[in-house]
C-alpha cells in the first residue's frame, strides 16, 4: 500500500471530501487514523474525533491504537449527534464507523458538502465475513479509500477477515479484542466454516 498523502481543507473553499480507512481487526486502521490526525494537527487544522457510545451519555474517551498512540474522542449516541456537536472543525474523524446507524452516510456527505475533510475508520466486515453496518455505503461515497491488512495468524499472508475464536454469535462485541484472530481468505474458509 502506498502511504496516503493528504491535502488539507482550505478555509476559502466550500468543498470537502470523505476518506475511508477500512480493514480487519489488527490491520492498523486506528494507527492510520491517528497518523492522519497528528498530521492535520501539525497543519493547525481543528479536529473533531467521534466514536459511537456504548451507552447514551456524551463523554470523552481516548482512541488508542494497539501501538499505544492515542487521541481524545467524543463518544456520541447516534449519527445525528455528530452534526449536533460539530463546531465547524475543518477535520471530522469518525472511528468504529461500523457501529453507527445508517444515517452516518448522510452525515458524512453533509459535512463534506460544508467543506469538511471527513476521515472514517471502521471494520469493513464482521466476524462472519459479512459487510459491516454502514461501511459499504461509506466506501461508495468516499473520494479516497484505503484498505489496510493484518497478517494471517495461520499462514502469514495478508489477512482481511476477523475470525472470532470464542463462540458468541452477536455481531457487536465491543472491547473483546482478544477474541479475534486475523485470517486470509483461504484460512478463514478452512477454519471458520
Ligand atoms: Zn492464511
Amino acid at each position: 500500500m502506498n502511504m496516503f498523502l493528504e491535502h488539507f481543507p482550505d478555509d476559502n473553499k466550500q468543498h470537502g471530501w470523505v476518506e475511508v480507512v477500512c480493514g480487519s481487526m489488527f490491520s492498523g486502521k486506528t494507527e492510520e487514523l491517528i497518523r492522519r490526525l497528528k498530521r492535520a494537527e501539525f497543519a493547525n487544522q481543528k479536529i473533531l474525533l467521534v466514536k459511537p457510545a456504548i451507552d447514551d451519555r456524551y463523554h470523552k474517551e481516548n482512541v488508542v491504537s494497539h501501538q499505544g498512540t492515542s487521541f481524545t474522542a467524543l463518544a456520541v449516541k447516534d449519527s445525528q449527534a455528530v452534526l449536533d456537536i460539530w463546531k465547524k472543525e475543518k477535520v471530522v474523524a469518525i472511528d468504529e464507523a461500523q457501529f453507527f446507524d445508517a444515517g452516518i452516510v448522510d452525515v458524512c456527505n453533509s459535512l463534506a458538502e460544508k467543506g469538511v475533510r471527513v476521515i472514517v475508520a471502521g471494520l469493513d466486515m464482521d466476524f462472519q465475513g459479512v459487510p459491516f453496518g454502514p461501511m459499504p455505503q461509506l466506501l461508495s461515497i468516499a473520494e479516497y479509500v484505503t484498505k489496510v491488512h493484518a497478517i494471517c495468524l495461520s499462514c502469514g499472508s495478508l489477512a482481511q477477515f476477523s475470525h472470532r475464536t470464542g463462540d458468541a454469535k452477536e455481531q457487536v462485541m465491543v472491547g473483546a479484542v482478544e477474541e479475534y484472530k486475523p485470517l486470509c481468505r483461504s484460512c478463514f474458509n478452512k477454519i471458520a466454516h
